[in-house]
């Protein structure tokens, strides 16, 4: 029997995860990835930076969620990952860096009594106290905003200093008009407890073993992770070749790229909501209106290398958060060298300081020059940096990080319904599916794989 051909558009790791699912049935299936870029894995990239192999994007993945472990384990590198070493981190508030509350759950405090109560009110600190019992009760909901459910929960003070700059860290957006039931839903479950949002949280933290790594990275950087994902993929990856339009013919796709045309039988879009959408656009209006309605953020990434005796940072720390309060350019600046042994060789101090939200774009009108000015002026008054760099590293990344407003999960599961519906054969997999996260990426490609497996695999 003839195999199905199956075309990935995009070789990021949503990309690279479906084509590998694919490929453990590499008997039924062809596949070919099309990757834009001249270099496969999208956001992970890693490259020579002062002399380390330091990452242009994402530097590390959450260890306690299962998608990203599942896969690398069945790759083979799980036992080359390391994780930080150093675990907390500060905030910018009130003209100092305070440490963030430990222990927290995404800025909860756990408990009142830490350093960070300086900046939390009376009144919270007390809800805090109280287990963060909800002022208006939390019940059958299928979701709020976190915003609202923090507030409720433990207070303004609390998501303005603590859950809102570590939320809109992640994803460059606003906690107040974010889907809880997307990036955080362990927070929707833990607020419905009968004794409040921290109670709930206490008794998960309990039964955690502290010591458990939360991040993982690997000392090569995670352009190594995706080297040895692709070395497993059974398929051809065509980079610098773009989709440029998807047609139907008869029951197969005509895939058109930069270079010229595949006929297919199924095509797995892995790009971001905005792209896939002006691909579907000619295909399924409704799809393509209902993703491009979903707003991405784009952010920018500056990394400096200090010469270790000009610049004094916290030790222990990783780094630290910038709320959006303060006005400043800069959303975080991540100590590389405090979190990662092997960029750290005591003469220079790596930090990547990242900037932009989706209410703050003004990085985008700066040019390189502009930028770099700003953040030094950042890092002056945040750390007292007073001498130059030794080298910077500027990494744009426009309209990155996808945004997920309440509600957004059902909106995705209908919009997948018309899909298959309207345009039986393509599929929707990224990261404005679950999250931005890199296990959240994966987990839509895994999802996007089971569709073509269940439409066109053999048993
Ligand atoms: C600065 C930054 C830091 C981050 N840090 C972290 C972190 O530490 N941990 C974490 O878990 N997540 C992090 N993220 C998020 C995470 O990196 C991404 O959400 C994830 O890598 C997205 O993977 P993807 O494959 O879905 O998309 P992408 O990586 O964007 O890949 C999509 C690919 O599709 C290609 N493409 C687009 N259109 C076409 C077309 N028409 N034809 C062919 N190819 C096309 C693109 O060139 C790209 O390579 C970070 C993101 C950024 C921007």
């Amino acid at each position: 029997m003839n195999k199905k051909r199956v075309a990935v558009v995009g070789a990021g790791i949503t990309g690279l995860t479906v084509a590998y699912r694919l490929s453990k049935k590499s008997e039924d299936f062809e596949v070919v990835i099309f990757e834009t870029d001249e270099k496969i894995g999208g956001k992970l990239r890693t490259s020579n930076f002062a002399g380390f192999q330091l990452d242009e994007g994402a530097d590390a993945f959450l260890a306690r969620a299962p998608w990203a472990v599942e896969l690398f384990d069945e790759v083979g590198i799980s036992e080359e990952f390391v994780s930080p070493r150093s675990r907390s981190a500060s905030i910018w508030a009130n003209g100092s860096l305070i440490p963030l509350p430990s222990p927290n759950v995404l800025g909860i405090p756990l408990y009142p009594d830490s350093e960070a109560s300086d900046v939390l009110s009376a009144e919270d600190s007390q809800k805090i106290r109280d287990g963060g019992i909800p002022e208006n009760t939390i019940t059958g909901e299928t979701d709020i905003s976190i915003g609202s459910l923090v507030r409720n929960c433990v207070g303004d003070s609390v998501f303005e200093n603590f859950v809102d700059p570590l939320l809109s860290g992640i994803n460059a957006g606003k906690a107040d008009a974010m889907s809880c039931a997307t990036m955080a839903p362990h927070l929707l479950e833990a607020a419905r407890h009968k004794d409040g949002l921290v109670t709930a949280l206490k008794e998960t933290y309990e039964k955690t073993d502290p010591e458990s790594p939360v991040f993982y990275t690997h000392p090569e950087g995670m352009g190594h992770i995706v080297k040895k994902l692709a070395e497993k993929i059974v398929g051809s990856i065509r980079k610098t070749e773009s989709v440029t339009s998807i047609e139907p013919s008869k029951e197969q796709w005509i895939v058109k790229t930069s270079t010229g045309s595949e006929i297919v039988d199924a095509v797995v879009l892995t790009n971001s909501a905005q792209d896939a959408a002006n691909l579907l656009h000619p295909l399924s209006l409704t799809v393509s209106t209902r993703l491009s309605e979903i707003e991405h953020a784009s952010v920018s990434l500056v990394s400096f290398a200090f010469e270790t005796l000009d610049v004094e940072i916290p030790e222990n720390e990783s780094g630290f958060l910038v709320p959006r309060s303060s006005g400043k350019l800069m959303t975080a600046c991540s100590f590389s060298g405090n979190k990662w042994t092997h960029l750290n060789d005591g003469t220079k101090t790596l930090m990547r300081v990242s900037t932009g939200r989706i209410d703050d774009q003004r990085h985008e009108t700066l040019d390189d020059e502009e930028l770099v000015e700003c953040l030094m002026d950042d890092l002056k008054t945040t750390l007292g940096v007073e001498k130059p760099p030794l080298e910077f590293r500027i990494n744009r990344w426009p309209k990155a990080l996808a945004q997920f407003e309440v509600g957004h999960l059902q909106k995705l599961e209908e919009t997948l319904s018309i899909l298959e519906v309207e345009t039986p054969g393509i599929f929707l997999s990224g990261s404005y599916h679950f999250g931005v996260g890199i296990p959240a990426s994966i987990r839509s490609g895994n999802e996007a794989a089971t569709r073509v497996l269940e439409r066109f695999g053999r048993n």
